[in-house]
């Protein structure tokens, strides 16, 4: 076997399709999986699609130890008899990315994007029609060789699992209530907040915890070391429209750089509307909002792809934005991407694959 020859395994026992309207996010997966493996001295080799299952790994695999890990998030959408991924280039882009921030070998994006084609294809029934659902994409890279030494990997292993998903909002666009954090810190510049790896995640947990317990969705976070600046949400990036012009945080480091952020901020700009991308200071969008200037705020992500803000609540003070309703600008963001990704609207863009 070439060892960069793609091979398919067919998985002999086909599960059948499970009702997307009814199953919960990422515990239901696809019949086969693609794998890729690393080794120092022979770069990427073996890339295969196999029949999904159980991995077996050594107990001192060094993931398990000191976290080496990255992932992406994306989503293939029905289209008639097509299926559309929604600009997947740039997710193995910030995967290369992450896994520079993170000591692990890049990946070649061109020949990765083709074993994804092919996965995605031999997988194309299950890629769900019902409105709003999709084929959730994850690729990720684990460190697996057994040494407990703490320096990087010799050895990884490169994943993609596929995921039918059911609509993220049963009722279409709802706006959220967030709690602004104020006492734990998601990342400070210099740190891993820019790339997508597992730490990032674990660590808010405590703070989406708290969130709940005050009947919030999530949880916006602020700068690690002034606790002033605003990030982003969760797993979104934070818009918001004040006095007319739309404002999001820059890109400072600690911030995951979303490809929904950058598909708005394009969009909001061949539509004429400015977007500025600096920092803004919580105690700033709290004086517009007692001004009447805070006009809608939303989050951008794969996941809910636009997500209205109806509520902020910082340090017991509340801002409820727009009348808990949803934005016009929010609405037509939400409407226009959305309908590029399931090929209901030309793509003038060409975003997608
Ligand atoms: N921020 C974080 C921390 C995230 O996990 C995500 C989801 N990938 C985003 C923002 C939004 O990024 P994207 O638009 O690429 O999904």
């Amino acid at each position: 076997m070439k060892t960069e020859e793609l091979v398919i395994v067919e998985s002999k026992h086909k599960q059948p399709k499970p009702n997307t309207d009814q199953i919960p996010f990422g515990r239901t997966f696809t019949d086969h999986m693609f794998v890729m493996d690393y080794h120092e001295e022979k770069g990427w080799y073996e890339p295969r699609i196999v029949p999904y299952e159980p991995l077996t790994l050594d107990p001192a695999a060094m993931i398990f130890h000191y976290g080496q890990t990255v992932f992406e998030g994306l989503k293939a959408y029905r289209s008639g008899d097509r299926v559309l991924l929604f600009r997947p280039e740039k997710n193995l882009e910030r995967l290369n990315r992450s896994s520079d921030r993170l000591s692990i070998p890049a990946i070649d994006e061109e020949k990765v994007m083709k074993y994804l084609e092919e996965l995605i294809s031999l997988e194309k029934d299950w890629v769900p029609d019902t409105p709003g659902t999709s084929l959730y994409i994850r690729p990720f890279i684990i460190g697996t060789e057994p040494n407990l030494s703490v320096a990087p990997s010799k050895t990884y292993k490169l994943m993609v699992i596929l995921s039918p998903v059911g609509s993220y909002f049963s009722g279409g666009l709802t706006p959220v209530k967030i709690r602004v954090e104020d006492k734990f810190t998601r990342a400070v510049k210099g740190g891993t907040g820019m790339a997508k790896t597992a730490g990032n995640y674990s660590a808010a947990y405590q703070a989406q915890k708290q969130a709940y317990k005050e009947g919030k969705a999530d949880v916006l976070w602020l700068d690690g070391v002034e606790k002033r600046y605003i990030e982003e949400v969760g797993s979104m990036n934070i818009f918001f429209k004040i006095d007319g012009e739309v404002v999001t945080p820059a890109l400072s480091g600690s911030i995951l750089q979303g490809i929904t952020r950058m598909s708005v901020i394009e969009l909001l700009e061949k539509w004429g509307i400015t977007v500025t991308e600096r920092r803004i200071s919580i105690e700033e969008l709290y004086q517009y909002y007692e001004e009447g200037k805070l006009e809608e705020a939303f989050g951008t992500g794969t996941a809910a792809v636009i997500s209205p803000v109806g509520e902020l609540n910082w340090l017991g003070k509340e801002m409820v934005i727009n009348n808990h309703e949803i934005g016009e600008l929010s609405q037509k963001l939400y409407d226009t991407i959305t309908g590029v990704q399931t090929g209901k609207l030309e793509d003038t863009q060409g975003w997608t694959v």
